[in-house]
């Protein structure tokens, strides 16, 4: 739920002529873009509880071709990637082809550095989302303190003293996106038993993030410097500080489960501007937090209850779900409401406080910068009027209902 993203997306114009299949009885535009326009459409000015993600989910295909499948669990960072993939490639001829990146692409500097001469070799690694360790770790800087740490390769071939040598390999943060995503690896392969296990130890994350300490220009300090890199010393500090914006809930284990999402709903234009009001800004605690599990939302106690559903840990015993469960026990166990194995963040989404602007393409070859906190509220026409179609059939409907209703009563 990231407004300017929604807003500026539905103003891409995907030319591709429609192509109407039919699925399980309605006839859907097989077109993903188009579709995830339509959702959002949906979202924005239907006037039913919920929208559904149907026609998204058939337009959204696997590498063969199949429709995906709801009823199977996927994981949500692989998902994830994917998605923006093929996000990607369709917005590519339209006005919005730097979007994605715009908003959520950051860079990692990841380094080998020779024990023995001390060469630095540097390459920038593009991220979507910054995938953090959970195992062996207590939270978010405790998992940024190890990557920037790095660990030891050993018999590396160096080219400055050219002889196999222990080398350094470590990552630092170069530049930041507007809109930070942090994957939590909690669904891990295990080598004991050959399949993947659910990792749900205790790991925190604060409501407001500063990462300055793992930057480049931080922990380079000191040390010499690729001259290449020397935009990354001019990064300012404020680029590294975020407010917690969203957290992705997973429940289970790493094979059956469940996802929901507690979101902080002050976003778009409504967000405080950090800049103007830092002390507003960082009280996230302050706004209207409500939680998303399908087609229900509900509101959400974020200082009572942040911790308990999104910390994971081990909590009180006789809780444990597990791989050996059935569908049907797994099912009753998750519904018992007494579960805390199983239950904790996975994805996290950070609004930065100091936001970069977005870029359009316009007519010849140009880009056109647009404000990240002046991006406006925009739902097309095609999309506008089908959902206020829908709109008056499902407010008919409803008065119908009413009817039968008192007819019953009277
Ligand atoms: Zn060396």
């Amino acid at each position: 739920m990231v407004p300017q993203f929604r807003y500026q997306l539905l103003k891409a114009v995907d030319t591709t002529p429609e192509d109407k299949v039919e699925y399980q009885g309605e006839a859907i535009d097989d077109n993903l873009l188009r579709q995830l326009q339509l959702l959002f459409g949906y979202l924005e000015l239907s006037e039913r509880h919920a929208a559904s993600a149907k026609a998204l989910c058939f337009a959204f295909k696997d590498y063969d071709g199949t429709p995906t499948k709801t009823g199977e669990q996927k994981d949500s960072q692989e998902f994830l990637n994917i998605f923006f993939e093929r996000i990607e490639s369709l917005l590519k001829p339209t006005s919005q082809c730097d979007l994605l990146k715009d908003v959520f692409a950051g860079n990692l500097c990841s380094q080998l550095i020779c024990q023995s001469c001390g060469a630095v070799r540097n390459k920038i690694e593009l991220f979507y989302n910054l995938s953090l360790q959970v195992k062996g770790s207590t939270g978010i800087y405790d998992s940024l303190a190890k990557m920037v740490k790095g660990q030891t390769i050993e018999d590396y071939m160096c080219e400055g003293c050219n002889q196999k040598v222990d080398v350094t390999k470590r990552s630092l943060l170069a530049d930041m996106p507007n809109v930070l995503i942090v994957h939590l690896q909690r669904i891990v392969f295990s080598f004991d038993t050959l399949a993947n296990d659910k990792v749900n130890s205790r790991f925190e994350f604060p409501r407001v993030l500063d990462m300055k300490e793992y930057s480049y220009k931080e922990v380079t300090k000191g040390e010499a410097k690729d001259e290449d890199l020397q935009e990354l010393l001019e990064v300012q500090d404020d680029e590294y500080v975020y407010r917690l914006a969203g957290v992705n809930v997973h429940v289970g284990t790493a094979d059956h489960g469940h996802y929901y999402s507690i979101i902080n709903t002050k976003r778009g234009a409504s967000e405080p501007q950090g800049d103007v009001d830092e002390a507003t800004w960082r009280k996230v605690e302050a706004d209207p937090w409500k939680v998303f599990n399908d087609a229900t939302v509900s509101s959400f106690n974020f200082e009572r209850d942040l911790k308990s559903e999104s910390f994971g840990g081990d909590g009180e015993q006789n809780n444990t779900a597990s791989d050996a469960m059935s569908d049907a026990e797994l099912t009753a166990f998750l519904s018992s409401g007494t579960q805390s194995y199983g239950k904790s963040a996975y994805m996290l989404i950070y609004e930065r406080m100091s936001k970069k602007g977005l870029h359009e393409a316009a007519a010849g070859g140009e880009s056109v910068e647009v404000g990240f906190r002046q991006v406006e509220k925009f739902v097309p026409d095609w999309i506008a009027e089908q959902v206020h179609a829908d709109n008056k059939s499902f407010l008919v409907d409803s008065q119908l209902f009413d009817e039968q209703f008192f007819g019953l009563l009277y």
